[in-house]
């Protein structure tokens, strides 16, 4: 099969050609149609996540459907179509586990940076950890919302019932996660880097009563900000935009220090908290909440060879939404842009 490869960190994706892999104990083989490129694969690629498997297949926003499965692989049906999230195993059985907080587990294993993801013609995926998609999404369409979403999702709702939400960073996660807002009622405040007209744009056309520079003051202040941009100096500026009571979350895997800031912009019962991974739960809950909030993903296709030249897209903030590979005969080698 043919796959993109990280040898090693801080280097470019290899085109490989490899053996394909055969599914174990509970696991199903899937022919991989579409994988998300997200963010952390640029933190896995540039050595900000310092324990990957090596040589690694990155990507975690994988739709395939399956072809073989392992003994005791349960759940899915060949031929049906899955998708494949971050969390890709727990052990089941420690205290984070026990009390339905997997996504904290201390051996838990991550698609695409401890097990090999999606970037490849196939993939193993552990079936207990795999979601059912809803058909009203395209593989392009879908991928997005494994990660992007479910992140987003996991966040939102670490905002509690804040009705004013400002969000920092509009890629991917933001323009989901923006669209279920919107649905749920609040107001949106969107920001984007200075200068960017072109995302506060299309921040806007998703609903955000509001968008401009993150150096920015919003028009009122907010009761939580969400934070997808992995800037810690966007934690005190978030900060002093929010109401007493009010939250700030920080959405990513990794982020650059937090400066020090006065106590006086925490205090009045504010929080800083980050949110970590996901739980299945949170995984069901949001694919069966997204076609009902009416959520569109709007993506940009690559080839599967054109692993490389995604990342740099996403890297330099120029793509809008999100970045998708197409493998196969499903990436025709042209780039689309499509809801
Ligand atoms: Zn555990
Ligand atoms: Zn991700």
């Amino acid at each position: 099969m043919k796959a993109m490869i990280l040898d090693k960190q801080r280097r470019p994706l290899r085109q490989a050609d490899l053996p394909c892999p055969k599914p174990g104990l509970g696991e199903i083989l899937l022919e991989v149609h579409a994988c998300g490129v997200c963010r952390t694969d640029l933190h896995v690629r540039d050595g900000d996540l310092q324990q990957p498997k090596l040589p690694l297949i990155l990507g975690h926003e994988i739709v395939g459907v399956v072809v073989e499965k392992g003994a005791n692989a349960e759940g899915f049906a060949l031929g049906q179509r899955v998708g494949v999230p971050w969390l890709g195993r727990t052990c089941g059985h420690c205290g984070y586990c026990a009390s339905g907080r997997e996504n904290l587990c201390d051996a838990a294993q991550f698609t695409g940076y401890t097990l090999d993801g999606g970037y490849a013609e196939y993939a193993l995926a552990d079936a207990r950890y795999c979601f059912v998609l809803p058909d009203a999404y395209t593989d392009a369409e879908a991928a997005p919302l494994l990660c992007a979403g479910l992140i987003g999702y996991r966040a939102l709702a670490a905002a509690g019932d804040a009705k004013r939400v400002g969000i920092y960073g509009f890629g991917a996660a933001a323009h989901i996660i923006a669209q279920v807002a919107r649905w749920q009622g609040r107001e949106l405040y969107a920001f984007t880097k200075p200068g960017d007209a072109a995302g506060q744009a299309f921040a806007r056309e998703l609903g955000a009563a509001w968008a401009g520079d993150s150096s920015a003051a919003p028009p009122q202040e907010m009761d939580a900000a969400i934070l997808f941009a992995p800037v810690g100096a966007l934690v005190p500026q978030a900060l002093r935009h929010t109401a007493k009571g009010g939250t700030v979350v920080c959405a990513g895997i990794h982020m650059s220090a937090i400066p020090q800031f006065p106590y006086s912009i925490l205090w009045g019962e504010r929080s800083v908290r980050s949110i970590a991974n996901l739980t299945r739960h949170d995984g069901e809950a949001f694919l069966e909440l997204a076609p009902k909030a009416g959520v569109r993903t709007e993506v940009q296709t690559f080839p599967l060879a054109s692993a490389n030249e995604a990342l740099e897209q996403l890297a330099s903030g120029r793509v809008r939404g999100a970045a998708v590979l197409l493998m196969g005969e499903h990436g025709n080698g042209r780039r689309q842009r499509g809801r």
